[in-house]
């Protein structure tokens, strides 16, 4: 399905080349021993072609549990942003790319490759997504966090388009495209957010990539704001603590879900997003859950990926969250991640591979939390629910 493009509207940059100043202490505390894993990127990470030369390409594998040592001493270089440009708040009007640019927002900056399309109302979506988000949570973006350090290995597989800059706590969110279909997908730590969204690629790059071309199934028809709102619940819960890989990705699901949902009216591109939401969303994991295996599966929280079907975290996580929050009500998130936070699991201290030990300890968290019998009342809720179908 091809995109209806109404009109196009190519902005006026404004070449604004704001030089920052010192990075702060925030940026200057890399430790690339213990980079973080982006949050959809569990299998091996490919390493761009088209990363510049100034970037450090590395397919290196973080070391688990690396804990950040003494920051090195580093001398901020200041850099000067990509041109700045402003959208018209329109959805009709088209922003397309032949440089790397940003925009500023008021609380994130877009950075955005060349070759992008991006309507005018999509930063101001984003606003609302963060915004419906925090309400839905009852947790901030502007939680006291301490940024880990961006890192180049780990920054949109092995580039990082971002070092350097002074983003002033704002969210870098990066739009980028995959000029050579290698595969890239969107991925967020409590740092950044990456978006590869085909729907996004200008006509002139999808139409450049015949398997892009020839396949237009592979692009929907609408701004697929769902993938956005899951990859942000990802910034926001890491900004608070790891929680282990079934809740990560069971809470960016079911905030997700919640948040689109209650946008639907914005827009004929949320309205898709709901539609195409409750079409793809997975509807059973590989193996049945009972009361008597299901803290065995939360505390295995498929990690072992030789095994692991992919996809259960996702479907999983959303259904232990449905059953938090019938059974203990909205705060659910918001208690348990403080939980976490409270018993050290922040961001800063387990940015890698979370071992047995530490899931071991989160599974402990999440029955201190929610009671002794959390796992065979969910246990319970699996059977009682499984046949419901969408979750
Ligand atoms: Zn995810």
């Amino acid at each position: 399905m091809n995109k209806k493009r109404i009109a196009i509207l190519v902005l006026i940059f404004s070449l604004t080349m704001a030089s920052m100043g010192a990075c702060g202490s925030a940026a200057s505390s890399v430790d690339p021993a213990g980079t973080p894993v982006p949050t959809e990127t569990t299998t091996s990470v490919p390493v761009p072609t088209d990363a510049p030369a100034t970037a450090t390409a590395s397919t290196s594998t973080p070391t688990p549990t690396a804990a950040p040592t003494v920051a090195p001493t580093v001398t901020p270089t200041p850099k000067a942003y990509p041109p700045q440009v402003s959208l018209s708040g329109k959805r009709d009007d088209h922003l397309l790319t032949d440089e790397i640019c940003c925009i500023e927002g008021d609380r994130f900056f877009l950075i955005v490759a060349a070759g992008a399309d991006i309507p005018g109302d999509f930063a101001d979506n984003v606003s609302l997504i963060m915004d419906r988000m925090e309400e839905e949570t009852g947790l901030t973006f502007d939680v006291d966090w301490r940024l880990a350090g961006v890192d180049n290995s780990t920054v949109d597989y092995g580039y990082n388009p971002w070092e350097g800059f002074d983003f002033k706590d704002k969210l870098p969110i990066y739009i980028k495209v995959d000029l050579e279909d290698v595969g890239y997908i969107p991925c967020a730590t409590a740092e950044f957010v990456t978006l590869y969204m085909y729907e996004l690629f200008s006509e002139d790059v999808w139409n450049s990539v015949p398997s892009y071309r020839d396949n237009s199934w592979r692009r929907n028809d609408h701004i697929d704001y769902y993938t956005v709102a899951h990859e942000l619940t990802h910034s926001l819960t890491e900004r608070y603590a790891r929680c282990g890989k079934i809740l990560t990705e069971g809470c960016a699901d079911y905030v997700a879900e919640k948040v689109i949902d209650s946008l639907a009216f914005v827009s004929p591109d949320f309205e898709g997003s709901v539609e195409n939401m409750s079409n793809n969303l997975f509807y059973k994991v590989e193996d049945d859950v009972t009361p008597e295996n299901a803290e065995e599966i939360f505390r295995n929280d498929y990690s072992d990926l030789s095994v692991a079907n992919r996809g259960d975290e996702y479907t999983l996580g959303r259904m232990i969250c449905s059953f938090l929050s019938d059974t203990y009500g909205e705060s659910f998130l918001r208690d348990y991640i403080n939980a976490c936070r409270n018993a050290g699991y922040s961001y800063e201290q387990f940015w890698g591979m979370l071992e047995d030990e530490d899931r071991n300890k989160l599974a402990d968290i999440f029955k201190e939390t929610f009671g002794d019998d959390v796992f065979v009342n969910f246990g319970k809720y699996y059977q009682a629910h499984k046949s419901d179908g969408y979750w």
